[in-house]
């Protein structure tokens, strides 16, 4: 008895709202599409204490007390629930000090940039860059192909650089980071990954995929990676995210994430997957972390690679790659390790969510996930085991992902940024399996959508837009203005599930956000326009007003500079 009114006083302590009290932030004047089916539209909602108290044709004054602040967008915005990105990385999207590559159009860009990053910093450390897509150069400079490093090395022949592909399954090193890498013309390269040589035998500079784990990590102080996670954080909140899926986490990241949350910092969700390696096996013991700092911070995934990305061709294909016939692409994982990794997760309480994007490397994840559901008589699949990308279905595998409970990650921008050149990788059969949404979708699976930023715009709009359209950005497809394969086109609903619903199921969240209906978390992205009706060439730029996470507004497009 005593326990009880000791318990109902710290809960009177604690502030917890009580039915009937007014709402501490009202949003009126707009159109709310809530994917309640018992309310699927409205036009004001109340949020109190973290969550949404009401959802209404119109404010309810029951609502209103004399602390309650009422935001009125006027008719000029649409309300949905806060939208998720289910696979990005936030620290390499903050990324502070990296020279961002993203943006140049040759090699010889590449190297002016980072040329003059190492006349404007002193000292001998690493110049680290990011982004570059030997795609987006012209054809001539190195015939189409990869970047070698005598360019990198004569402007730079006195620090390390290391300068990562656009996808991060590639990079290329200067002579002085080949040297600390201990990269001669006679290393060979570890199991899934390639050290390419040019033709007088000497290391050109290019890593592939497992080749990059000979590079010392560049160091990055606690205080560096603390600023690239609240600048990734930032950007994301603005782009009118409210939880990330940030898919590969150092134990060190999480402790700096939960700082952050602690000290009521971080303006977004964070559903963590640790990175495979020697931390894991620990970090397993310790067991998940739900809903930490009131849900901010979750950690219950494991992030695993079974193969690498289709433009650089690691990913691992059934067959040889259409325009490299003397390759299948690079395994990361055998059948028996991956099996074990999966089980150990599984047994943990955790959720394994595996990087494959080739049909060979999909074909594995799905291997490993039926043995183990199978061994542990079906708890496997109740921990929801995703394949992050599934860029490249065989379609004898199209039916196992609804049959044996494992969801699809995927990123609707990569098949637009891929569509120029994925064809000439997989020929004009196998390129029909790819990205292939709708063949998914029709097989009753629900789609976890996001965008792997930094390697796309974090922006859920571009993705929307790429879902819907499978046009870029100018309207345009490699098949016309219909769009690349359109047949496999999401609707505007399934787009926005993806970002909602549908990317808080492949977080075990569905409870929680996706949906706005009282007792719901009050998480918020309002747009400038409404993304089921507007015109499909406006929807990447469609304004984000204002993005909310558990009733604290992150990001207002009228205070700019508000943190
Ligand atoms: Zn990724």
């Amino acid at each position: 008895m005593r326990l009880l009114a000791l318990c109902l006083l710290l809960l009177g302590l604690a502030g917890v709202a009580r039915a009937g009290d007014p709402a501490d932030l009202v949003l009126t004047g707009a159109v709310v599409h809530t994917q309640d089916p018992a309310r699927p539209k409205a036009g004001a909602i109340a949020l109190r204490g973290g969550e949404v108290v009401g959802v209404a044709a119109e404010v309810d004054p029951a609502w209103v007390g004399p602390d309650t602040r009422t935001i009125d967008f006027r008719g000029d915005a649409v309300i949905v629930p806060g939208l998720w990105d289910a696979h990005g990385h936030l620290a390499s999207l903050g990324a502070i000090g990296e020279v961002d590559l993203a943006t140049t159009k040759s090699w010889r860009e590449v190297v002016e940039r980072i040329h003059d990053r190492a006349t404007t910093t002193s000292g001998g450390g690493w110049i680290v860059g990011r982004g570059w897509d030997q795609n987006d150069w012209p054809v001539d400079e190195f015939s189409g192909g990869f970047p070698t490093h005598a360019d990198l090395t004569r402007a730079v022949p006195d620090r390390p650089v290391l300068l990562t592909r656009i996808d991060g399954h590639a990079a290329v090193l200067n002579a002085a980071a080949m040297r600390l890498a201990g990269i001669g013309p006679d290393t060979k390269a570890p199991e899934g990954g390639a050290i390419v040589h040019g033709p007088d035998g000497a290391p050109t500079g290019l890593l592939v995929d497992a080749a990059l784990g000979l590079v010392p990590e560049p160091g990055q102080t606690d205080d560096e990676l603390e600023a690239s996670l609240l600048e990734g954080a930032r950007r994301c909140a603005r782009a009118g995210l409210v939880g990330v899926h940030d898919a590969g986490v150092s134990p060190r990241t999480v402790e700096l994430l939960e700082s952050l949350a602690e000290r009521d910092l971080l303006p977004l969700r964070v559903y963590a997957m640790l990175s495979d390696g020697p931390s894991l096996p620990g970090s397993l013991v310790d067991g998940p972390k739900v809903d930490l700092h009131g849900g901010l911070v979750t950690v219950r995934a494991v992030k695993l690679f079974v193969d690498g990305a289709l433009g650089s061709r690691g990913a691992w294909l059934l067959a040889p790659y259409s325009d490299q016939p003397s390759t299948r692409g690079l395994p990361q994982l055998g059948q028996r390790d991956l099996d074990a990794k999966v089980l150990a997760c599984a047994l943990a309480g955790f959720q394994p969510c595996v990087h494959a994007i080739g049909d060979a490397g999909v074909r594995r994840a799905l291997d490993a996930f039926a043995t183990v559901d199978r061994a542990l008589g079906g708890k496997l699949r109740k921990l929801r085991p995703r394949i992050e990308h599934a860029q490249v279905i065989a379609s004898a595998d199209l039916a196992r992902f609804m049959r044996e409970g494992v969801l699809a990650s995927m990123q609707p921008t990569h098949a637009t940024s891929d569509m120029p050149w994925a064809e000439a990788r997989l020929g004009p059969e196998r390129v029909r399996g790819a990205y292939a949404w709708r063949a998914l979708r029709d097989g009753g699976n629900v789609l976890p959508l996001g965008s792997d930023f930094p390697v796309e715009s974090e922006r859920p709009m571009w993705g929307f837009h790429a879902a819907v359209t499978r046009l870029a950005a100018d309207g345009t497809s490699p098949h016309g203005e219909g769009g690349w394969f359109p047949d496999q086109r999401l609707t505007r609903e399934e787009a926005l599930q993806g970002f909602t619903t549908w990317a808080c199921y492949g977080a075990h969240q569905e409870q929680q956000g996706g949906v706005l209906a009282p007792g719901r978390c009050a998480d918020v992205t309002v747009l400038g326009g409404d993304l089921l009706t507007v015109d499909a060439a406006k929807l990447r730029d469609l304004p984000v007003r204002m993005t909310i996470v558990g009733g604290r507004i992150t990001w207002d497009s009228d205070e700019p500079d508000r943190r």
